[in-house]
């Protein structure tokens, strides 16, 4: 067995994919209450590396996050957060277009919006609605839509060519706990403000949707660019294998701190 088993959520360009093998309840191995042990060291781990990202400041991070609604995007932001230097984070969440946004290409905000020299940015949604939501209801014809998954193969390759790593992140919940999730918003105060009414009509559209992220997910992951399918239904999984993946990236990534000025070297502060 793998020493890291999110090794085995990593979608293979090229290789047969099929989305329904990826089980949403699986643990991966792991037990619930070792996980937050190793949550802690990832974590430690993820500090020190990013530090060192911020001090070089010649390369980023972007971890893309696309999932389901209740699928846990705001948990596994809000996890990653408080292991990492928010000075150094960049969040932007991607909702419907507005503004001048809805007068330019759809890659035009999500451009604006990557990480800067040193920076991780997290994407709460991204350019992939725009083959997602913008397909399976039809907000554009399949002519224009489906050109696209070469324009973000492309644009990920200039992001990836200029020093950017991309780490994107399906999270896999199931149906039935999606439905669990949603009801509890429903029923909880503290939770309904996040309920709109329209996550039900996302939610009859769950085949269109699953189909629709099989294709992003089989035609745009790349060795440069990859995919994982990361099981939503617990979140402790969820939780410990995306710091788990961005630490794998960022460790291959080697982030040195710059060589320190020769005059600094040995100086004594009185
Ligand atoms: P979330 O559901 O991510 O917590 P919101 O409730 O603000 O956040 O939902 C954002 C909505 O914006 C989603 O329904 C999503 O499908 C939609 N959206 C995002 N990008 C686009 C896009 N390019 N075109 C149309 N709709 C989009």
């Amino acid at each position: 067995m793998s020493k890291d088993p999110t090794r085995s959520l990593l979608v293979r360009q090229g290789a047969p994919f099929s989305l329904k093998k990826y089980d949403p309840a699986d643990t991966l191995g792991w037990e619930k209450e070792g996980a937050k042990a190793e949550l802690e060291k990832v974590k430690a781990r993820l500090d020190v590396l990013q530090q060192r990202l911020f001090a070089e400041e010649r390369r980023s991070v972007l971890l893309v996050l696309q999932a389901m609604d209740a699928a846990g995007k705001d948990g596994t932001i809000r996890n990653m957060l408080s292991g990492l230097n928010p000075a150094g984070v960049r969040v932007t969440g991607f909702g419907v277009p507005g503004g001048p946004e809805t007068q330019h290409d759809y890659l035009w905000r999500v451009h604006a919006a990557a990480p800067g020299k040193g920076e991780i940015g997290i994407f709460n949604r991204s350019h992939y609605e725009d083959v997602l939501v913008v397909r399976v209801k039809e907000f554009v014809p399949k002519s224009v839509w489906s050109k696209r998954y070469d324009h973000i193969n492309a644009f990920e390759r200039l992001l990836t060519d200029e020093g950017t790593t991309v780490v994107k992140v399906f999270l896999n919940v199931s149906n039935e706990k999606q439905r669990e999730r949603l009801q509890e918003r429903v029923d909880d105060p503290e939770k309904r403000w996040k309920f709109r009414a329209g996550d039900l009509d996302d939610r009859a559209l769950w085949p269109k949707f699953q189909a629709a992220y099989h294709d992003a997910i089989k035609r745009t992951s790349t060795a440069a660019a990859p995919w994982y399918v990361v099981p939503a239904d617990r979140n402790w999984v969820r939780n410990l294998a995306v710091a788990t993946i961005l630490l794998h990236h960022l460790e291959a990534m080697q982030p040195k701190l710059p060589d320190p000025d020769p005059s600094v070297v040995g100086c004594v502060v009185e």
